[in-house]
């Protein structure tokens, strides 16, 4: 996990909660807005090792198993 204490496109402090998703499992739950450029982005933000295991073990068994995407392409 990657927490952002400044804008990491304008390196700005000034940062305010924007969204949460509690429903959702897996990293990306929680936005921010820097109030200074207006970008919004995960914070905090999934590493390479949390995306990894996401993407081989959490993404095909979460939403799109449910759906049989699989079936559908
Ligand atoms: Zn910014």
């Amino acid at each position: 996990m990657i927490l952002h204490r400044h804008c990491p496109l304008c390196k700005s402090s000034d940062l305010s909660g924007l969204a949460l998703d509690t429903r959702r499992r897996g990293p990306h739950i929680s936005r921010v807005k820097c109030e200074n450029c207006g970008l919004v982005f995960a914070n905090p933000m999934a590493d390479a090792q949390e995306l990894e295991k996401y993407y081989t073990e959490y993404y095909e068994k979460d939403h799109y198993q449910a759906v049989d995407y699989k079936d559908l392409i």
